[in-house]
């Protein structure tokens, strides 16, 4: 089923859904297992995998030289998505990026996730690859997740890319798209970052998953700017616990996420106590989680990187 039609079905109450991260290559399919089965309790509806652009490493050779080499360190995702879907009857979510697709590797994708029967779509740019600097799509792909949007809208309208293709089956992708409650890190400013975000919708997107966030205050205001700017489709709001202290300095520099002052507050007071620092972080995430259902969001969406012990501690106190 759809996402939007989970939303539809739910009548104001809060869903819960996950994402996970694929293993790393040579990592077999138990570890998702193990992340999700102590979750599968909550009755998640659907669970969101990501995707991994090949990322550039230095090998060295016996010469001494290092040679630049191109590897995927996670593959996987469509895979996981259908053995997901197999184990657990629910909906799995691939995320799709722009990111080392062309335009065709992106109609095939989308040819063997409509085969499969998945009904979801997560549209995304991707980030760039670790020593470009700079995202830089692949030659005949697309810039912006916006233009992957659309490509999956025409096909949703039986449009191939292959334009010899006449009359081709319509696919029925809900596409799910990203958000920015603190803006992206390359936009100018936040209301370039709305626009740009419009623009996707109106491309056809169908819901909107935030980048995680700290302050839920940040959640209600993008809320309401959104609202505000015409856009009117349900925004789920992404939630990620912290559960060390170097994150305090990685996260902000990572994903240009501001922490509220009291969190900041409690996590210095034990930041020498690794297990208390984590419990700091599971308690936020329960008060942030606890506060957005009584608002009504459609859904809890937990960004879980595996960590199944953590998410579970959160959500259980919610569910
Ligand atoms: P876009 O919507 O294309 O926006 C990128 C930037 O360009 C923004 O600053 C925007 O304002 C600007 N912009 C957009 N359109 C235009 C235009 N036409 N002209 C000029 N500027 C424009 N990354 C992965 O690699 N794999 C994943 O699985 C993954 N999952 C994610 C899930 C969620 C919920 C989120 C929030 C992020 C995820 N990411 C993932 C990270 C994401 O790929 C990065 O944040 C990326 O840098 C931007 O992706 P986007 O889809 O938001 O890009």
């Amino acid at each position: 089923m759809k996402v939007t039609e989970y939303f539809e079905q739910a009548n104001g109450k809060t869903l819960v859904s996950f994402e996970v991260l694929p293993p790393l290559k040579g990592g077999s399919m138990k570890r998702i297992f193990d992340s999700l089965d102590p979750l599968m309790e909550f009755q998640p509806p659907f669970i969101d995998v990501t995707y991994h652009r090949e990322e550039y490493i230095y090998k060295r050779r016996p010469s001494g030289y290092y040679e630049k080499t191109s590897i995927r360190k996670r593959p996987g995702t469509v895979g996981i998505c259908a053995a997901i879907m197999h184990r657990y009857q629910v909906d799995a979510v691939p995320h799709l990026i722009c990111g080392g697709f062309t335009k065709e590797d992106t109609e095939n994708a989308l040819i063997d996730l409509n085969f499969l029967g998945i009904k979801n779509v997560l549209a995304l740019r991707g980030d760039a690859r670790k020593f470009d600097g700079k995202f830089v799509p692949e030659e005949g792909g697309h810039h912006y997740a916006v233009d992957l949007v659309k490509q999956i809208a025409q096909m949703n309208s039986g449009e191939y890319y292959d334009d010899y293709i006449k009359d081709g089956a319509a696919s029925d992708f809900c596409i799910g798209v990203a958000g920015y409650p603190e803006k992206h890190f390359e936009s100018p400013n936040p209301d370039s970052d709305l626009h740009f975000l419009k623009k996707k919708i109106e491309a056809g997107a169908d819901y909107i998953v935030t980048q995680m966030f700290f302050d839920n205050q940040k959640y209600f205001d993008f809320v309401k700017r959104c609202r505000a700017a015409g856009i009117n489709v349900p925004i789920v709001p992404g939630l990620k616990p912290l559960t060390n202290f170097k994150q305090l300095s990685s996260i902000p520099r990572l994903f240009y996420i501001d922490f509220h002052s009291d969190l900041i507050k409690e996590l210095l007071k034990v930041k020498d106590d690794k297990d208390a620092v984590r419990q700091v972080g599971i308690e936020w995430c329960i008060q942030q989680s606890k506060e957005l259902k009584e608002f009504g969001v459609p859904c809890l969406h937990y960004y879980t990187m595996g960590d199944a012990k953590t998410t579970r501690a959160i959500v259980k106190e919610i569910y």
